[in-house]
């Protein structure tokens, strides 16, 4: 029988880092087509986002006292769906990239961690796990309450 990550801290940290890490390339991706198309408000917030992101996972591995993060293939992820929640590709979507998708793509992505997280927080028996998987799902609302904000300003066109 194998481990769930909903179990096991260091196995919970590799998904939380694969995620956070996703996230962080995501945003980045995203600033770079919202510059493109000389967004700069958006493409800064955009950076904002990938920049916390990866402060969050910085420190998340911190406070988990450096404990060896196991190194996973694509196959031992145990993903909802089988794919990483903050992933989904962007591949093709930058010749139709608006700010109106922009965000509606992030804030998918955004809800999808969160999800995640807090299917964690729910089903871990494990109190060190809980207690960040709850952390970190508090963040990913977060981020879904700003991502919403924004969309709210520019809401889609039809
Ligand atoms: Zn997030």
């Amino acid at each position: 029988m194998t481990m769930r990550a909903a179990d096991d801290i260091t196995l919970f940290l590799a998904h939380a880092c694969k995620l956070e890490e996703d996230a962080a390339n995501r945003f980045s991706d995203l600033a770079e087509s919202m510059k493109t198309y000389g967004n700069a408000e958006i493409a800064e917030f955009f950076g904002k986002m990938a920049h916390f992101s990866r402060l969050h996972l910085e420190d998340a591995r911190k406070r988990s006292g450096f404990r060896d993060i196991p190194v996973l293939s694509d196959e031992e992820f145990q993903w909802p769906d089988d794919e990483s929640p903050e992933a989904a590709s962007m591949e093709g979507s930058h010749y139709l990239m608006t700010v109106e998708y922009a965000l509606e793509l992030a804030l998918d992505s955004e809800k999808r961690g969160l999800a995640f997280y807090a299917d964690i927080a729910k089903n871990s028996a494990d109190p060190e796990v809980r207690m960040m998987a709850e952390e970190f799902a508090a963040e990913e609302a977060d981020h879904v309450a700003q991502l919403e904000k924004w969309k709210a300003r520019h809401p889609r066109k039809s």
